[in-house]
C-alpha cells in the first residue's frame, strides 16, 4: 500500500460504497488489507459491477494484537459466525476451529469464517484481520503445540474450584473452549497435563459455547491485554 496507488473494488465492495452508501467520485473512504495500517483513499471510478479507488495516504499505523489464538469447536452455523465475529472483534490474533471428541462439526465454511472476521474488523475500526485456519482435530493440534505457548482452557467442570489465570504472565497465549458436550475425559485429562496450561471457570453456570468464547476473551483480556 502506498500513496498514488490505485485499489480496484470487487463488485460487494462497489456495491456496498455505491449502492448502500451512496458514495460517488471524489468521496473519501478509509482502506485497509489487515497489514499495513489505515489509508485514506479517494473514490476514482464508480460503476455497478467495480470501482477503483486511488490511495491519498495513511491515516493510522498498523496495530497488530497481543499473540492470542482463540481455538473452538464449531457449533451451528450462526453461533459459530457469532465466535469468529466476537473473536475478530476482542482482538484475537488467530482463529482456529477445531473438531474435539463431542464435536459434531465434520465441515465449516473457511471462506465464509475468514469473511465474518474482515467485517468484524472493519466494524470496530481495527487494522488487523485475524486467519481463520481450516478445521482441524485438537489431539494433532495438541501433538504439536509450541512450548512457548500457554493455553488457558474453559471448563465447567472447575466451576465449583473457580481456578483462575493466578499469576500468569503474558507473551504467546490461545484459549481453548470446548464443544456443546464438554471436553471428554481424555481431552481433560491431556489438558490438565500440559506444562503451560492454565485451567479456568467462567461461573457458576454452564454457559453455551459461544458465551463462553466472549467471556474467556474478556477474562482474558481483562487480565492479560494490553
Ligand atoms: N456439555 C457440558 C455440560 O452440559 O455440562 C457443557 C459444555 S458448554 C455448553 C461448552 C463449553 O463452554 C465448555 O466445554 C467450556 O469450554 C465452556 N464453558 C461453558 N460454561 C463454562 C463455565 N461456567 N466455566 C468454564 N467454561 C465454561
Amino acid at each position: 500500500m502506498g500513496a498514488g496507488q490505485s485499489v480496484d473494488l470487487t463488485r460487494d465492495q462497489a456495491h456496498y460504497l455505491f449502492a448502500v452508501m451512496r458514495l460517488g467520485p471524489g468521496a473519501r473512504v478509509a482502506l485497509f488489507n489487515g497489514q499495513a495500517g489505515e489509508w485514506t483513499a479517494e473514490v476514482a471510478v464508480a460503476g455497478k459491477r467495480g470501482g477503483r479507488l486511488a490511495v491519498l495516504g495513511q491515516s493510522a499505523p498498523q496495530l497488530d494484537p497481543p499473540d492470542l489464538w482463540l481455538i473452538f469447536a464449531p457449533i451451528k452455523k450462526a453461533r459459530t459466525d457469532f465466535i469468529v465475529e466476537k473473536a475478530a472483534e476482542m482482538g484475537a490474533a488467530r482463529i482456529l476451529p477445531v473438531q474435539t471428541a463431542f464435536t459434531n462439526a465434520e465441515r465449516i465454511r473457511q471462506d465464509r469464517l475468514q469473511a465474518h472476521a474482515v467485517e468484524a474488523a472493519e466494524q470496530c475500526g481495527g487494522t488487523f484481520v485475524p486467519p481463520v485456519d481450516a478445521l482441524q482435530r485438537l489431539d494433532k493440534l495438541l501433538d504439536a503445540w509450541p512450548e512457548d505457548r500457554q493455553i488457558m482452557f474453559a471448563d465447567e467442570a472447575l466451576s465449583g474450584a473457580r481456578e483462575s489465570l493466578g499469576a500468569a504472565t503474558g507473551g504467546k497465549w490461545a484459549i481453548l473452549i470446548g464443544p456443546e458436550g464438554g471436553f471428554s475425559d481424555a481431552e481433560r485429562t491431556r489438558l490438565h497435563a500440559m506444562p503451560r496450561a492454565h485451567p479456568v471457570s467462567l461461573g457458576p453456570r454452564i454457559l453455551r459455547a459461544d458465551t463462553a468464547a466472549v467471556a474467556a476473551l474478556t477474562l482474558w483480556q481483562s487480565t492479560l491485554g494490553d
